[in-house]
């Protein structure tokens, strides 16, 4: 093979992580050739820095809760202590067994995996350590990192999720900067560590992205839990002598503690490398795209954490496919983001898919809502859970929105995005049997009543 034919490919992918990868492995199965080019460690934020290690974590958090809480079931334990390295120990062997799994996949495929930083150079050439490689097509998937407050200099006590996953201590007092997704999760480990936690959060609410009535029962229950918030409170600075952070609020409080979490969300990796030189339109840091993922550069498209929108792995794994199909040529449906299921697994579990109950009502105008409360349901009783499954349906029409609450309710969202997705009526929901007893049958009991025959439902 000649060196130009071997730098030549169908699609060059740069950035090897849940966007790209997913990219890269459809590609190969449609007989596509590809290069991926990965500057760090293939799979990326997820696998390494992201879903994975931190609900690690959250197992280890649940682990020690339950070990605390074995009374409750009759059961005599107790909890001794947090050993980081254990826990570390465990979540990196999580971490390593995908990895290696990945790569052998990645290999099995015969795609050219090219390590090392790369950079658009031309609107068909990655440039990789003075290699360059050509593509009919070109992915961008460069991802994203954690951002800071201007002024706010990431160092020693004061961190993000990034140094946050390689603890090698349980603080005792830690402050979240921060009430949206990663703060959440960070606040429910450190809670369930021994920590005393504190979360700051500008926004009215915590996890604000979500329906009301969600934010309202998570605070309840992290109240429960004695994790403090303070919603609508702005951060002004902090001060770090030695080990101690002292925090400080524009409300005039401060507050002092062994380590700052600063979780203030995740800015896309665009800056510096040829985006913009080959004419790609950026947004406020964010690669634009079309409903087909194309930039407006011919030939190159763009996937995951860069492109706005939901920053999760799964929708980069689908974006990622959905790219391969279309430059194979398969006309792929497009992905209707308010489609994607959306989960947080702090204690209790948030999760849901399409519109709150405040979006059905600015985009459907007459819509219908139905709480149905865990309470009523036997394996919540059972697991002495609490929280509520909430549906809004546009009226007389189908579920456009499910908002679930309480402890694994993540596990319900794979239902819940069949009945969004599918457009189901709650009458077609409610005339499918739900096993007794599963935290499931929840979903089955909410479509009853809002179908008009409830079961087990109070009120
Ligand atoms: C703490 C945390 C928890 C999370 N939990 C979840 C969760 O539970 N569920 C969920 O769905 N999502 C979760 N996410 C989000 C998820 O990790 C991201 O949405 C996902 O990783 C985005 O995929 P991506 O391919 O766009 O980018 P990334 O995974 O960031 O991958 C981009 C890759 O590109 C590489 N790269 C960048 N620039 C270059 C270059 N110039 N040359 C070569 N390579 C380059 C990087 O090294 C990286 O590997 C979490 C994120 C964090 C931080």
């Amino acid at each position: 093979m000649s060196a130009t034919a071997a730098n030549t490919f169908d699609i060059v992918i740069l950035g090897g992580g849940s966007g790209g990868y997913a990219c890269a492995l459809r590609a190969a199965e449609l007989g596509l050739s590809v290069a991926l080019v990965e500057k760090g460690k293939l799979g990326g934020t997820c696998l390494h820095m992201g879903c994975i290690p931190t609900k690690a974590l959250l197992h280890a958090a649940e682990v020690a809760d339950t070990a605390r809480e074995g009374q409750q079931f009759g059961v005599k334990t107790t909890f001794e202590s947090v050993d980081m390295s254990g826990v570390n120990a465990y979540k990196d062997g999580v971490v390593g067994r995908l990895y290696k799994g990945l790569q052998g996949l990645v290999k099995s495929k015969s795609i050219e995996y090219v390590e090392g930083e790369g950079r658009l150079v031309a609107k068909n050439v990655i440039e990789v350590a003075g290699r360059r490689l050509t593509g009919k097509n070109i992915v961008l998937a460069t991802g994203s990192y954690a951002k800071s407050l201007p002024g706010l200099d990431i160092t020693g006590r004061i961190m993000t999720s990034e140094q946050a996953l390689f603890l090698d201590f349980v603080p005792a007092r830690v402050v979240v900067l921060g009430g949206g997704v990663i703060g959440v999760e960070f606040a429910s480990v450190f809670k369930s560590f021994g920590s005393e936690v504190t979360i700051i959060e500008a926004l009215p609410r915590l996890v604000a992205a979500e329906d009301e009535a969600i934010s309202k029962q998570l605070e309840r229950s992290f109240r429960k839990r004695k994790i403090n918030f303070k919603t609508g409170v702005k951060f002004s600075g902090v001060t770090q002598t030695g080990d101690v952070v002292n925090v400080k609020l524009e409300s005039g409080d401060t507050i002092e503690a062994d380590l700052l979490l600063v979780a203030v969300g995740r800015g896309p990796v665009t800056t510096g490398l040829g985006y913009e030189e080959a004419g790609v339109t950026i947004d406020r840091g964010f690669v634009l795209t079309n409903e087909h993922l194309q930039t407006n550069v011919e030939g190159i498209y763009a996937v995951g954490d860069i492109v706005p929108g939901l920053q999760l792995a799964h929708r980069g794994f689908a974006q990622g496919i959905f790219v391969a199909e279309q430059i194979a040529g398969l006309n792929p449906p497009v992905i209707d983001e308010m489609g994607i299921p959306r989960v947080t697994y702090c204690d209790p579990e948030i999760a849901s898919i399409g519109y709150t109950e405040a979006q059905a009502k600015d985009k459907f105008g007459e819509i219908e809502t139905y709480d149905y409360n865990l309470g009523g349901n036997g394996k919540s009783q059972i697991l002495q859970t609490q929280g509520f499954i909430k549906l809004v349906r546009q009226k007389d029409g189908p579920v456009v929105g499910v908002h679930m609450i309480g402890a694994r309710m993540g596990e319900q969202v794979g239902e819940a995005q069949l009945i969004y997705n599918w457009e189901a009526l709650p009458s077609d929901v409610a005339q499918l049997i739900h096993a007794h007893p599963t935290q499931n049958e929840a979903l089955g009991e909410a479509h009853l009543a809002l179908a008009g025959k409830p079961l087990h439902a109070h009120g």
